[in-house]
């Protein structure tokens, strides 16, 4: 008889996965541990997937999204949504604050 080990919860459901919630409150990439204050951007399903991610699977900068993929983002790789834009700002009206790599992979 064969004895296969459960499935680990994180695989399946991100939302019940420790690692990813933690990274979601507190805004940290999940592979470095860095605070990524810096680095909020929205990349197209297509490539968080290839990044072997899920939707609220937790955050990724931009250097280990890159090491995931094996390749440097591009603009092509960012949606269209505000949080990408230069001027985007939180609801008090400061600037959200982007990183000079992140900015450069926008192509901004
Ligand atoms: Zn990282």
């Amino acid at each position: 008889m064969l004895f296969f080990p459960k499935k680990r919860p994180t695989r399946e459901n991100p939302w019940a996965d420790p690692i990813a919630a933690e990274s979601r409150i507190k805004g940290w990439c999940i592979d470095c541990h860095r605070d990524i204050d810096d680095e909020f951007y929205m990349v197209h399903d297509s490539v968080w997937a290839k990044a072997r991610m899920k939707d609220a699977g937790g955050f990724l900068c931009i250097g280990c999204l890159e090491k995931r993929l094996s390749r440097r983002l591009r603009p092509a790789d960012f949606t269209d949504c505000p949080l990408n834009k230069p001027d985007f700002t939180y609801q008090d009206g400061r600037p959200v604050p982007k990183s000079r790599r992140l900015r450069s992979r926008l192509g901004i």
